[in-house]
């Protein structure tokens, strides 16, 4: 998929009016069920800290790469503009969107990732991001996308049902999904004969190579945002991303294939 100019913003409208059309009746089966845990938005507020915490982090984050974006990105809004973001950030709209949710769900503090080492793996994905100048696939668009599942998972309250673990899984997953995207098709790819179709015989090649590229990546120490994880914490987000990036890929985000995932995720039997 390559669409001409100023198709970012139109594929990300279209991703929204997707996703708008959708059944949200599905949404409020989770929605009723007893929650496990309290709302996302209540956690924050647990913590009277914190908000002085992000501060000195955005300042920090600031001093360290020009950005300078109020600690209120608005995340958790329907009609957050990820574009004006973007340009509010200086091209950093990835580094904001994964440091800022990552926040959100405190999972930087429960799995004890280094900040330093955070922010050098938000910069490389950015940088895989504008690899190949994809007009589409580009780090606006995974942020995009990491926002738009962060809002199905916390206003459909999916997120009361999932361990820390499956919500770092889920927010990562969103994040590297395209990386390092060529800007053509997995046809392409196949039928050109490819290094990257020969590599993955053919099968899922964009998808298989995000990940495999991002895995990679986390290997090396001063990208390695992981190593907080057990060894049994580790199999599993890496099951989890392997599962998750391909329900992401080259189809925009849709909302069904969401829901069914999160399903299948929790074992629950469909209704
Ligand atoms: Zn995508």
């Amino acid at each position: 998929r390559r669409p001409a100019g100023g198709a970012a913003q139109r594929g990300a409208q279209r991703v929204r009016a997707r996703l708008a059309g959708l059944d949200l009746h599905q949404v409020a089966d989770f929605a009723e069920a007893e929650p496990g845990e309290a709302a996302v938005s209540q956690r924050g507020e647990c913590h009277p800290g914190r908000h002085f915490m992000v501060e000195r982090i955005y300042r920090r984050l600031s001093s360290s790469s020009n950005i300078s974006v109020p600690p209120n990105a608005g995340l958790d809004d329907w009609c957050f503009d990820i574009f004006e973001l973007n340009e509010a950030s200086d091209n950093h709209a990835m580094k904001f969107v994964g440091y800022e949710l990552l926040h959100k769900y405190d999972l930087i503090n429960k799995f004890k990732i280094n900040t330093n080492v955070l922010e050098n793996f938000l910069y490389k994905l950015e940088e895989g991001y504008s690899k190949w100048a994809n007009p589409y696939h580009n780090l606006v668009h995974g942020a995009d996308v990491a926002q738009t599942c962060h809002f199905i998972m916390s206003s459909s309250k999916l997120v009361n049902w999932l361990t820390d673990l499956e919500i770092f899984a889920t927010i990562v997953a969103a994040l590297v999904h395209d990386y390092e995207h060529t800007g053509t098709t997995n046809s392409f790819h196949v039928n050109t004969g490819s290094d990257l179709a020969l590599l993955y015989n053919d099968k899922g090649v964009l998808e298989n190579y995000h990940v495999s590229a991002v895995f990679r990546l986390l290997r090396e120490e001063d990208y390695n945002i992981l190593t907080g994880l057990s060894r049994e914490e580790y199999k599993e987000f890496r099951a989890l991303v392997i599962d998750m990036v391909p329900q992401y890929g080259h189809e925009p985000l849709t909302f069904s294939q969401q829901i069914k995932n999160m399903k299948q995720l929790l074992s629950m039997p469909e209704k």
